[in-house]
């Protein structure tokens, strides 16, 4: 044993000596610095800090690996523009960036089934799709061609429809509006006539305040707050049919994740997979207590849309959805998204929803 030790000792110091390698560097060993990106500013709750956010996941990974996997976090405009993470990523400027894939429906229109579809999923009928229901799989198919991977790596829950200078009454209401809204949601609200503008968080409360956009979707009543929409427009409504539920998105270069040891793609997965979680835990705590404040101190007008204007958004979304899978890879995930869909909702009716709605209380 004293020989064998010694030999690899000497083998090791050798290795030191020619490489100016830390000394035993092997896969098991080896260090990396990596840089990751967010579509959100610093300080962003929720996105960059907080439970499950981008700096807690950067904190898992370093912990987890004894900082073997050091992951340097910048929100939006520290290093690119809100919007560019998907080109860094794509070119190794950064190995990740931390946002949401319907920023990226430019690039690839499928990407949006990855971030909320309108009249879609809510948290637990997203993650049973995503991890075990194929659309992880597919999420990786389709930024392949791009040589990128992704993971859900944080969740909203349900967001609100957002805020209006002026009462929605009818879908007529929404002739000529100006609001901020990404996603699929913003093609819905363009075919009935809305000037649909896509602005990063940081620009929505001074665009609204001076009324270069009448209306607003951005989170929820915590993050929504935070901004200061509710001293820009009072109309609070809740319905939840662009987003019922909001990914949060890990977007891995995939040459920079080939190279990572399986141990520390583990370590990756895990940490996204425990920030997916806690993320959405945090929401529902953070949401409860800011709507209660925004309806009770600060004057807000919280409510649901009219039902005519749902039936009106549903019917609109199923033409843009049927405009959408023209494309054959955004068909594929389209159909394994509503086929996922069609059996939860039959399930979620005789158990989450018959508990929230008959035995709640
Ligand atoms: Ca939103």
């Amino acid at each position: 044993m004293a020989l064998i030790r010694r030999q690899f000792l000497s083998r090791a110091a050798l290795a030191t000596s020619a490489l100016g390698a830390p000394v035993f560097a092997n896969a098991q060993s080896a260090r990396f610095n990596w840089k990751m990106t967010s579509a959100y500013g610093k300080g962003s709750p929720f996105y960059m800090d907080g439970p499950g956010s981008a700096t807690d996941l950067a904190k898992r990974i370093r912990e987890m690996s004894d900082g073997r996997l050091n992951i340097q976090v910048f929100g939006a405009g520290e290093l690119i523009p809100a919007f560019e993470g998907f080109d860094a990523v794509r070119a190794g400027t950064v190995e990740m960036n931390h946002a949401n894939s319907y920023f990226w429906t430019g690039k690839t229109f499928a990407a949006q089934y990855f971030t909320a579809v309108p009249f879609g999923l809510n948290f637990q009928g997203m993650n049973g799709w995503l991890y075990d229901g194929g659309g992880q799989e597919l999420w990786n198919e389709v930024y392949a061609p791009f040589g990128m991977v992704a993971m859900p790596c944080g969740n909203t829950g349900v967001q609100m429809t957002g805020w209006f200078k002026k009462e929605i009454k009818s879908v007529a209401d929404f002739k000529g509006l100006k609001m901020r809204i990404p996603g699929l949601a913003g093609k819905v609200y363009a075919n009935l006539g809305v000037d649909v503008k896509v602005l990063p968080g940081g620009e929505i409360f001074p665009a609204l305040e001076r009324g270069v956009i009448d209306a607003a979707e951005f989170v929820g009543p915590f993050q929504d707050r935070r901004l200061g929409l509710q001293k820009a427009a009072k109309f609070y409504y809740t319905t939840g049919w662009h987003e019922s539920s909001t990914v949060s998105e890990l977007l891995i270069n995939k040459a920079a994740w080939d190279k990572l040891p399986k141990d520390l793609q583990a370590i990756v997965s895990n940490a996204a997979a425990a920030c997916n979680v806690i993320s959405e835990g945090w929401c529902q705590k953070a949401n409860s207590e800011a709507m209660e404040d925004l309806v009770k101190n600060q004057g807000v007008t919280a409510r649901p849309l009219p039902d005519d204007v749902i039936k009106a958004l549903r019917a609109e979304t199923e033409k843009v959805l049927a405009e959408a899978v023209k494309d054959p890879l955004t068909k594929k995930v389209h159909d394994s998204y509503f086929a996922f869909k069609a059996k939860y909702d039959r399930w979620s009716e005789i158990s989450e929803e018959a508990y929230h709605l008959k035995v709640r209380g």
